[in-house]
């Protein structure tokens, strides 16, 4: 699990790539470099890909704007339970998929306000996710009904992208 690295000389913006090998502060803008980021032999440095809010959306893709009180921590929860507890039995039925949970949980991380664009697999990955935290902690799952109902219907738009 990609742990975010926090800025370096405010301590609590995050970095986002600014050019190949350069990064610089969210929060007050500080630059840095990947010598910035010393990794551990079992570390690796990860960068989330960013999305242009201006880019175009891909075929079959979604775009899914959070509420103003539910930023990604919310859906950033179903996806570390289910991945959390997804042994016996597997949460998510194809390999591929936990990769695709651990990309999506690093979107949310670097982008927490969205809009996010999410893939047709990522909407299938977090509504799974959902599904889990649904059975597992109904409570804390429900808190944002609006939102969720917002998600399932971008996966079912995503998987029926001709009868939108
Ligand atoms: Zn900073």
């Amino acid at each position: 699990m990609p742990v975010p690295i926090l800025c370096h000389v405010c301590r609590s913006g995050r970095y986002q790539p600014e050019s190949p090998g350069t990064y610089r502060c969210r929060s007050c803008g500080s630059p840095a470099t990947e010598s910035t980021f010393p990794v551990e032999s079992d570390e690796r440095l990860v960068v989330p890909r960013e999305y242009s809010r201006s880019s175009p959306v891909p075929h079959g893709h979604q775009v899914i704007t959070p509420d103003r009180r539910c930023y990604a921590p919310h859906p950033g929860a179903s996806l570390i339970l289910a991945l959390r507890v997804n042994r016996t039995p597997p949460v998510f039925r194809q390999a591929e998929d936990v990769g695709t949970a651990e990309d999506l949980l690093s979107v949310l991380d670097a982008d927490e306000r969205g809009p996010w664009v999410l893939s047709p697999a990522q909407l299938g990955v977090l509504t799974q996710a959902m599904d889990v935290r649904n059975a597992l902690l109904p409570s804390a799952s429900r808190q944002y009904p609006d939102f969720d109902a917002e998600i399932r219907a971008a996966r079912t738009r995503s998987r029926h992208p001709r009868a939108t």
